[in-house]
């Protein structure tokens, strides 16, 4: 394999919302990143003004990067942010008004808040599943004025289901989807949901959730069509449920299929699939995006969660279903491959394509 040309120097990167479980998630992707360099951290007015190692509490079992540690958190404002490529870990509240400013002062904001995530205009990016729809973003400068741009992650959950979905619809078209979400705790950020209302419980409702999961796979799924991305057709019907897992987002999912297939022959279709080629090489992209586990009682979180360096989604289980045609069940890492991950996937391979300045 050739390996994608790396940028002729470091681009410099800012993370905004670094304080929280994915702002940490990115500094942890870009410590020792080969073509990113992570020069700025935003987060709050609470945050904005101390060194990192205050503002934040440093959540995981390793040590927080000592180039992190004494940086000076900045508020989320563009004129205080000099680096063009800006990852937003920004709690939807505050990503509604920051991230378009961002991008209105030429800023290329790749953002894990579910704001923009549905706009015509926004790609909604899985590298390896859509990178084509990143030619929407002419549409968008043009449209709305902006030298900079936004450019979406999935929620965690529609990421892990939209994985193996890709496969299934490329090969034998999907008609409908049943997807059950078991979803981690820190799917919820830090400090997330109360310990004494998760430990030992199910919480069968998490907020926003279902419509998310609902409309982002048809978007993932859809084709680019002139100005904007027409969704895929298929009905998707979620159910999203808490469980006390650490990391690590479950989904079980029952499908519809256009053309009939075996659950051997489904199973093959996903274990072969590659994903785009556009990919293939980059810094942050897994050996496999998807590995299919012959045990009968995989993918378990605690055993799988950072396969891949948690870029990958394990998939098992894939049988016949009496209602559907197949179902299976898939488990990725919500924080990584569910968030930041994906969001410094995205930005390598907009940097291979030529999509961010100086790349
Ligand atoms: P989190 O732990 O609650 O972190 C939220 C971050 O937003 C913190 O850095 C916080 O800074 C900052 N923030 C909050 N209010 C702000 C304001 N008014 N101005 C500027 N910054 C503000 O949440 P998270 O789990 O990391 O999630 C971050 C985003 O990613 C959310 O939009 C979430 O929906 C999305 N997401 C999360 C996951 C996941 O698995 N956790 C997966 C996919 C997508 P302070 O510390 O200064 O308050």
């Amino acid at each position: 394999m050739i390996k994608p040309a790396a940028p002729s120097r470091r681009l410099s990167v800012a993370v905004l919302g670094a304080t929280g479980a994915v702002g940490q998630a990115f500094i942890r992707l870009l410590a020792n990143h080969p073509w990113f360099e992570l020069t700025e951290l935003a987060a709050s007015e609470r945050s904005a003004g101390k060194p990192f190692a205050e503002a934040a509490r440093w959540i995981g079992s390793d040590t927080m990067p000592a180039n992190v540690a004494n940086m000076i958190v900045q508020p989320c404002d563009p004129a205080r942010v000099s680096a063009e490529i800006v990852f937003s870990a920004l709690d939807s509240a505050a990503a509604g008004d920051a991230e378009p400013a961002f991008a209105r002062a030429g800023k290329t904001v790749l953002t894990n808040a579910k704001n923009y995530r549905m706009d015509p205009d926004v790609p909604l990016v899985i590298a390896e599943v859509n990178a084509a729809h990143l030619d929407i973003l002419d549409v968008q400068r043009r449209g709305r004025g902006w030298s900079g741009a936004i450019v979406a992650n999935g929620n965690c959950a529609s990421i892990v289901a939209a994985l193996p979905l890709a496969p299934i619809h490329e090969r034998f078209g999907i008609t409908k989807v049943m997807a059950v979400t078991m979803q981690a705790v820190s799917g919820a950020g830090y400090p997330g949901v109360p310990s004494l209302d998760i430990l030992g419980n199910v919480i069968p409702y998490i907020k926003d959730e279902e419509p998310k999961i609902e409309s982002e796979i048809q978007k993932f799924l859809g084709a680019r069509e002139a100005d904007t991305i027409r969704l895929a057709d298929f009905p998707v019907s979620a159910h999203a449920n808490r469980v006390p897992v650490e990391h690590g987002h479950t989904v079980c999912l029952s499908v519809g299929l256009e053309r009939k297939a075996s659950a051997a022959e489904v199973e093959l279709t996903i274990d072969n699939w590659c994903g785009s080629d556009a990919v293939r090489g980059l810094p942050t992209a897994p050996d496999r995006a998807i590995v299919v586990s012959a045990q009968p009682d995989h993918p378990q979180p605690r055993r799988q969660v950072d396969t891949g360096n948690g870029m990958t989604v394990v998939v098992g289980r894939v049988r016949e279903d009496p209602i559907f045609d197949v179902k299976l069940v898939a488990m990725g890492h919500n924080v990584v491959r569910g968030a930041a991950g994906a969001s410094v996937l995205n930005a390598e391979l907009m940097v291979h394509r030529g999509l961010l300045p100086d790349s």
